[in-house]
């Protein structure tokens, strides 16, 4: 009986936007030799925007508070990155609907219709060297969990490490989406910088749960 509040949304998002001023720059320099890198700074501009208008959002429903953070990081965001975690965020929000106390399976739902999203978006799987190939398989082995009934902490522990394997599988692969895909077998020895990005949100989101 683990439940999240709008508070905890509200530090959470919070959380996501200093660790992106925080890695800035480290996920700007990760999408220089595979792609533009602009990664870090892409999120950056979102991510501002999100927190400049956020006290006057916190007034809202759950859902609406995602919608409008879904929606500023669509809007503000260009490249591949801002519109996938942009629809992540919408759909996010949606699963909350009608819904002020999220208890634990609620909060799963919303992580598995928000990756779903980010597939559904940007049509990679597994093994294309995106973040889908760290979002797939922790939400894989969180759902696992969940059909387990392992205690919450320890079922997002399992999303979180699935996710960094997932990310750093990147590394010895070339690409089959976004930007990386023009640099053939060039693109092998590096990791990609939205699988890192989001296994870094989720290692977030992780330390907060913790608290
Ligand atoms: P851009 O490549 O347009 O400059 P970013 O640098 O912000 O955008 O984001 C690059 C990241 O976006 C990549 O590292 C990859 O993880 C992700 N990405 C690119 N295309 C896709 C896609 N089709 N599906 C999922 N993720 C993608
Ligand atoms: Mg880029
Ligand atoms: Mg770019």
């Amino acid at each position: 009986n683990y439940v999240l509040g709008k508070k905890d949304f509200i530090k959470i998002i919070t959380a996501l936007a200093a660790v992106v001023e925080e890695k800035r720059d480290y996920l700007s320099d990760l999408d220089s030799p595979i792609g533009d890198g602009d990664h870090g700074f892409n999120l950056s501009i979102g991510f501002r925007e999100v927190m400049k208008n956020l006290s006057l959002w916190e007034q809202e429903s759950l859902a609406i508070i995602w919608e409008k953070i879904g929606m500023a990081i669509l809007g503000k965001v260009g490249g591949s990155a801002g519109p996938l975690y942009g629809s992540f965020f919408l759909k996010f929000g949606e699963v909350a609907q009608g819904k002020e106390i999220i208890t634990f399976n609620d909060f799963y739902a919303m992580f598995s219709a928000g990756i779903a999203a980010i597939e559904m978006r940007g049509k990679a799987v597994v093994g294309e060297k995106t973040m889908v190939d760290a979002l797939r398989p922790g939400i894989d082995a969180f759902a696992d969990a969940m059909e387990k009934q392992i205690e919450p902490l320890s079922a997002f522990s399992a999303f979180v490490e699935a996710a960094d394997r997932g990310a750093k599988a990147t590394i010895p692969i070339i690409a089959k989406k976004g930007r990386a895909m023009r640099l053939g077998e060039r693109a092998i020895g590096h990791i990609d910088p939205g699988a890192v990005s989001a296994t870094l949100f989720l290692q977030t989101i992780y330390k907060i749960l913790l608290e």
